[in-house]
């Protein structure tokens, strides 16, 4: 029979997918015996149940109240009892954490009945008061679908009304009023009364919870986070606990070590007298846990001894929400805790040395995102004077922007390209899609653990939170700095999330100390406190480079390009493209051999690039001295070299306008550029075909090559070039050119004394190739997918233009998840690669096959290619790094 709940006792960790993030951990700390109030956990089959038949699957409303029984029995005490109610919090917890955009209502079994009880026994009636507003107000806009401002316009009324400067000088007949004002606007606004049952309080509340699965802030933002919609959500039912019940309660967040930088913890904000909702929402300012040491050095004891078992127990940083009710304390909450990609390797290292994981758990843990992160620039702050405002470090890396104070406003600057910052008093769930827009988000109230801070560090975006100095006035669109320096709307600012500092205007930036190690090698202390996250880097490279399978090359075309790629780790260069090397001054080259009437004029033209082509070649084999280097005949259409066909008749129009005869060339050029037009160029004269109909084209590229190897022979070098052939879509393509660069290779042979071989391949980059592969491997010594053009040909898109044109409507209506230009298509891409991988090597064991488009850098890609049994990926070479960690990774 399912089952659809489970008691907190029953449960563990392993059960993630059906208890949720926060159930699975409840059920885990109270197995480890921390201190958990007791519960339990309706499962995320329940809610798929729930929202694909609109109705809740059956039997569930009794398991509820069967461990609904269970759990009074434990309290000695009923839900909503009179003189003594027992209360629940009713909590959303998915699979992968979704911070803030799911619902939770607290305090439920409270009604007009038992508020007098809950005075009475906690001896405070505004204590009693405070709450049942809470669930009244949280229940009337969350279960009942009444506007949230309605609430706080009644609260902002009576606050007016008895010159009360915040809800704390509200007593306990202000909040009974208040109570009454909400019933009103709820029984106005939705013709209902707010529910007295708490059977049935219980009840709704657990299907607003399901229901807040399908809310628009939890889609956008498991769009952005690449989690499945069908998901579900667990609802956690557990028994309330308060931190507002005087001076020896209170709230708090914590980490076991800093989620910013991964130094040792403990870590985190704690709020006197407060519910743990109030320590998230910023909504008055936090202490840093270190206080609580002072203020209750026994529940800090306990605290930091059940964070070490949580450490110890995950084996990893953990985060905790905890409550302490008159001197006795409550885990709430745990798990493993969201961290900055320098956290991430830091601490990661940190635990492999105290042996609490081993070497290849550390690389699992760390990722190739992450260390994209780490390669990006920060800011040089040494001659810009003092900061407007210091605030937390929440979420590191530099961002300059125009400053923007609403959401709605960050998102339509954003998509008129414009940088902004997203500056808030605290942010809320609702302004999610203005924390996507922006660069940064600056806040001036709420610790490193609020809304704004924790989403940040999620999307890894850069964010200084609690920067109290600031007056931020949203209304009037700008903030003040504490010199007096007004910040208006679409003022630049520069915001250093590394450093927790605001500039004035755009602050220059300076490379990271990762990237100086992974140019330079040197791993040495900066005296900026990097070496720790430095060192964990080469650490993590150094082992990726041990496991990994998949060899990393990069894509070069320069020797400058290949000197850098080589530094970061490249094995060699996987995609030399030859074209750029015909730019330039070589442009007017390329037309003549375009333009040539004759066999001769041609040859004089391709005799003329030549020797620039040779040396092109020379420097980078020297670059790339004893490693191999793929080098690609010319590829795009020859048009591309050519003037634009629009300007040079425009041209020649005004020259006619103007009674001038039109400059002879242009006529001529234009005659060619008409001659070669195609309505789908990409689809046209390109890659292979060009050295089947260009007389000489082939030849003269492959002379350079070999003329060049024979160079870097004589010279004592290793060069190994490699000769691979585009676009070919049937096998006598290449045996065609194959056969030429054969003859060609054996005349520099002949003529240089030197013997220069080159192996042969070809890329596979249309879906013909990929399905004939057996055929083309009996002429190829190697493979390299080109999975650009392989994306564009296999799903008919064409790849310069459809990104910008249709790719966002797709990437909304989940059609895929990211674009496959970027990610590879496994289904479809990802099949015909599969295919030609065993077709190619039935034909030819030893074929060596590697991946040349954009895919080749892609962590996710690479994990692909590395099961789909190629020998090496290509990628940019700032990409190389990332690579190499991800191929690593995959191996694991
Ligand atoms: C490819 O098509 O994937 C490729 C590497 O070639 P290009 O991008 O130059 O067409
Ligand atoms: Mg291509």
């Amino acid at each position: 029979m399912v089952r659809y709940v489970y008691d907190f006792t029953e449960g563990g960790r392993e059960m993630v997918g059906l208890l949720g993030g926060k159930g699975s951990n409840l059920a885990e700390m109270t197995r480890l015996g921390l201190p958990v109030p007791p519960g339990f956990v309706i499962t995320t089959e329940a809610c798929r149940a729930f929202l694909t038949t609109g109705g809740e699957p059956m039997g569930m409303s009794r398991e509820v109240s069967d461990h609904l029984k269970a759990v009074e029995k434990a309290a000695g005490r009923r839900l909503g009892q009179r003189d003594d109610p027992l209360l629940l919090s009713v909590r959303s917890g998915a699979r992968f954490s979704m911070p803030g955009m799911m619902e939770t209502i607290l305090d439920i079994g409270l009604n007009d009945d038992s508020v007098l009880g809950l005075a009475k026994v906690s001896g405070s009636e505004r204590f009693a008061w405070d709450s049942y507003r809470r669930l009244v107000q949280m229940f009337g806009s969350t279960v009942m679908g009444v506007d949230a401002a309605l609430f706080e316009q009644a609260m902002a009324e009576l606050k007016d009304l008895r010159g009360a400067p915040d809800d704390m000088h509200l007593d306990a007949g202000d909040l009974a009023e208040l109570v009454e004002t909400y019933k009103t606007v709820i029984r106005r606004e939705t013709g209902e009364s707010f529910p007295q049952s708490p059977a049935e309080q219980l009840h709704r509340a657990i299907l607003a919870v399901f229901e807040s699965w399908n809310g628009e802030r939890a889609r956008l933002y498991r769009r952005r986070e690449h989690i499945p919609d069908d998901l579900g959500t667990a609802v956690s039912v557990q028994r309330m606990v308060f931190g507002n019940l005087g001076s020896d309660s209170g709230s708090g967040v914590a980490f076991t070590r800093d989620p910013a930088t991964g130094h040792p913890g403990p870590y985190g904000d704690y709020l006197p007298n407060a519910q743990g909702e109030d320590v998230v929402a910023g909504i008055r300012n936090t202490v840093p846990l270190s206080e609580l040491e002072r203020l209750d050095p026994t529940s800090y004891a306990r605290l930091c001894a059940h964070m070490r078992t949580l450490e110890r127990h995950y084996r990893d940083l953990c985060d905790i929400e905890f409550t302490i009710e008159r001197g006795t304390l409550w885990m709430l909450q745990t798990r493993v805790g969201k961290r900055t990609a320098e956290a991430a390797f830091a601490l990661t290292a940190a635990l492999a040395d105290e042996g609490l994981i081993t070497p290849d758990e550390s690389l699992a843990r760390v990722s190739g995102e992450g260390l994209t992160r780490l390669m990006f620039p920060r800011f040089d702050t040494s001659g810009n004077g003092d900061p407007l405002a210091r605030g937390l470090p929440a979420s590191p890396g530099a961002a300059v922007g125009a400053a923007v104070f609403h959401s709605a406003e960050a998102v339509r600057r954003a998509a008129a390209s414009e940088k902004v910052i997203l500056v808030r008093r605290e942010t809320t769930p609702d302004d999610l899609p203005g924390m996507i827009a922006a660069q940064a988000v600056l806040t001036s109230r709420g610790g490193k653990t609020s809304h704004a801070a924790v989403v940040a560090r999620g999307m890894g975006k850069v964010c200084v939170c609690g920067a109290e100095d600031l007056e931020v006035d949203t209304e009037a669109q700008r903030f003040t700095a504490p010199d007096g320096t007004v910040v208006e709307e679409g003022t630049v600012i520069s915001v250093d999330g590394s450093a927790g500092a605001v500039y004035p205007g755009s602050v220059p930036l300076v490379d990271s100390a990762v990237m100086r190690f992974l140019e330079t090698g040197d791993t040495g202390d900066t005296g900026e406190g990097s070496a720790g996250v430095v060192d964990a880097v080469a650490r993590a490279l150094a082992r990726a480079d041990t496991v990994r399978r998949l060899e990393v090359r990069a894509n070069a075309d320069t020797p400058e390009d290949a000197v850098r790629a080589r530094r970061f780790g490249a094995q060699g260069i996987g995609l030399c493209r030859t074209e750029h090397m015909f730019l330039g001054e070589r442009r007017k080259l390329v037309e003549e051999m375009i333009l040539a009437r004759s066999d001769t004029e041609r040859h004089g033209a391709l005799a003329a690039l030549l020797p620039l082509q040779r040396q092109d070649f020379v420097g980078i084999l020297e670059a790339m001295d004893g490693l191999p280097v793929t080098i690609r005949l010319l590829d795009p259409p020859l048009h591309e070299f050519l003037p634009d066909r629009t300007e040079l008749a425009v041209r020649i129009a005004a020259a006619e306008a103007r009674g001038d005869l039109p400059v002879a060339r242009d006529v001529e050029l234009l005659a060619a550029v008409n001659r070669m037009h195609e309505e789908n160029p990409m689809l046209g004269l390109r890659g292979v075909r060009l050295g089947l109909v260009v007389p000489g084209l082939v030849a003269m590229q492959v002379r350079a090559i070999g003329e060049a190897v024979a160079e870097r022979t004589r010279a004592d070098g290793a060069p190994q070039a490699e000769i691979m052939v585009p676009l070919v879509g049937d096998v006598r393509e290449l045996r065609i050119v194959r056969e030429e660069v054969q003859r060609v290779l054996a005349e520099v042979s002949e003529a240089s004394g030197v013997p220069v071989t080159c192996p042969v391949g070809t890329m596979i980059e249309l879906p013909r190739a990929a399905l004939t592969a057996g055929r083309i491997a009996e002429e190829a010594e190697f493979f390299s997918f080109g999975t650009n053009d392989l994306t564009q040909t296999t799903w008919g898109f064409s790849r310069d233009d459809v990104e910008a044109e249709f790719f966002s409507a797709y990437l909304d209506k989940g059609v895929f998840p990211t674009s496959p230009f970027e990610t590879i298509d496994q289904d479809g891409v990802g099949r015909l690669v599969g295919i030609a991988v065993a077709e190619g090597r039935t034909t030819r064991p030893e074929l060596k096959i590697g991946v040349c488009g954009e895919h080749g850098g892609d962590p996710e890609s690479v994990h692909f290619f590395h099961a789909a049994g190629l020998d090496y990926v290509s990628c940019s070479p700032f990409r190389v790094p990332v690579a190499r960690l991800e191929a690593g990774r995959a191996a694991l």
